[in-house]
């Protein structure tokens, strides 16, 4: 190659590889190295006619040489102890306008920690999200750091980006430091909620309606003609149409009820009690992924309870407007989350754009994200369940929710998600709550004090005098 690459990766494993295939395929030569060098020659011959924009390195040092400053180095290798080792390795090698970019699944307390300690390079972190096919023909992207290394970044990273129906690349600048990889995090978490809440639904067919995974199959199909149109339901109707090449039953059938986590949904209900921001469905999904872990216990609970009551009755059709209600809250509550976020790190998260972002690329697109988008656009600071299109379309929706979560309670069938999010739902909408007991109570143990409502200033209640 005549020109020398002013890109370069590290780490070649799947997403790395997909995102160097997805870099060359735009027009952008790159050089390449893995540390282990093999992966890197096979990577190379695998490459097809990419192989010519795509220089393998053997070593670190080489792949430093084989581009020309000033360099952008993107890190695709598992987040942690490697980011930091790389970040070690880079530093005699690199100078102050090369730029190193962290584009894995980074904690965004550490992409914070590394923006600030002082490199010898420039620093980036960004979430990419889509999965492998998402890194090699367009994952969307969340990009934390200053704005001119994303200034200097954009026109990379929008090519290789997917794309909005109306064209926008599902790539934007998110803010400093560990903005990025915190509204990734974010996206794990709704991802883990959306999943939940269609397993519940699944459940209720499977369980309450009798139903065989093939006929469950066309319901989720064409639900993902209508309002519900998402990559999660659209593949959650291929799954449960596949059959198992073993026995040639359905797929679904043969597959453990155990679901695994690599914990960015642990990450974001952590974060979200520190923030104070409720976010109680997608807690009720990391719940339930725990749940579901304890095969023995849940096994000997049915064996002494028996198995649920008689099974449930519920119209497909209030399971839908109940996946769309639930949808709505679980993405008012992430929304509401990145805004307590960004007044506590200082971040000018642009919610709108988050929406756009996650228009496509990424795990949970959605065509519901179109209105969401539009919706936080007419006032970024209210919460979605405030906007009149979402007031319109969860006026629609809460009644099934109800019975559907009525129908789940009666028939014991559990349904966190969809339950956690209609219990804030019904708070988020009475003006006078139950605290008033929680204060009285505060204050006759601790003495801690509360406000009257009619404004008096006569902080403690007669429980002393009593
Ligand atoms: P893989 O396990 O497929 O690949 C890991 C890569 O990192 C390999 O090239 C490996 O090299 C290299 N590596 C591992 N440890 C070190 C180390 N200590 N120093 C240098 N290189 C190292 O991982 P993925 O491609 O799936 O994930 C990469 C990142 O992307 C992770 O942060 C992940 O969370 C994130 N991510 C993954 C998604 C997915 O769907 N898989 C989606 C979005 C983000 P070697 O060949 O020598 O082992």
């Amino acid at each position: 190659m005549a020109v020398k690459p002013q890109l370069g990766l590290i780490g070649l494993g799947t997403m790395g590889a997909a995102l160097a295939l997805n870099i060359a395929e735009k027009g952008f030569p790159i050089a390449v190295w893995n540390r282990t060098a093999s992966v890197t020659r096979r990577f190379h011959s695998a490459a097809g006619a990419l192989a010519e924009r795509i220089v393998p390195a053997e070593t670190l040092a080489d792949l430093v040489a084989a581009m020309a400053a000033p360099r952008a180095i993107i890190l695709m290798v598992p987040a942690g102890e490697a980011v930091d080792a790389q970040l070690s390795a880079l530093a005699p090698l690199l100078g102050p306008q090369d730029l190193v970019i962290d584009a894995g699944n980074a904690n965004f307390h550490d992409t914070d920690r590394r923006a600030a300690a002082g490199w010898p390079f420039r620093f980036m972190g960004i979430g990419v999200s889509g999965g492998e096919a998402g890194a090699r023909h367009g994952p969307a992207i969340m990009a934390g750091g200053k704005p001119e290394d994303w200034a200097r970044m954009a026109p990379v990273l929008r090519a290789i980006a997917a794309r909005a129906e109306d064209g926008t690349p599902c790539a934007d600048h998110m803010g400093e430091g560990g903005a990025g990889h915190f509204v990734k995090m974010v996206h794990n978490g709704i991802e883990y909620a959306d999943m939940q809440m269609i397993a519940e639904v699944y459940g209720i067919m499977r369980d309450g309606l009798a139903m065989a995974a093939p006929e469950i199959a066309p319901v989720f199909a064409r639900w993902n003609e209508g309002v519900l149109r998402s990559y999660l339901v659209e593949i959650s109707a291929a799954v449960a149409a596949a059959r198992d090449p073993v026995t040639g039953g359905p797929m679904l059938d043969m597959i453990v009820d155990a679901a695994g986590q690599k914990g960015t949904g642990r990450w974001t209900a952590i974060e979200a009690q520190h923030l104070g921001a409720p976010i109680p469905v997608i807690e009720a999904a990391v719940m339930a992924r725990n749940v579901s872990a304890r095969r023995a216990e849940r096994a000997a609970g049915e064996a002494l309870y028996g198995p649920a009551p008689e099974p449930a009755v519920v119209p497909l059709e209030d399971l839908e407007q109940a996946l769309i209600a639930g949808k709505i809250l679980c993405y008012a509550q992430g929304f509401a989350m990145m805004r307590a976020a960004a007044e506590s790190f200082g971040w000018a998260l642009d919610m709108p754009a988050i929406a756009r972002v996650w228009r496509a690329g990424c795990i949970i697109r959605s065509a519901m994200l179109n209105d969401m988008a539009e919706a936080l656009a007419e006032d970024p600071g209210r919460n979605l369940i405030l906007a009149p299109f979402f007031a319109n379309t969860l006026r629609r929706g809460l009644p099934a929710l109800r019975r559907v979560v009525a129908a789940g309670a009666l028939h014991g069938l559990g349904l966190p998600a969809l339950s956690a999010g209609l219990a804030w739902f019904d708070m988020m909408r009475t003006a006078r709550g139950t605290a008033d007991m929680i204060q009285a109570q505060r204050d006759y143990f601790g003495l801690h004090g509360f406000q009257r409502r009619d404004g008096l200033d006569r902080p403690h209640g007669p429980w002393a005098e009593g």
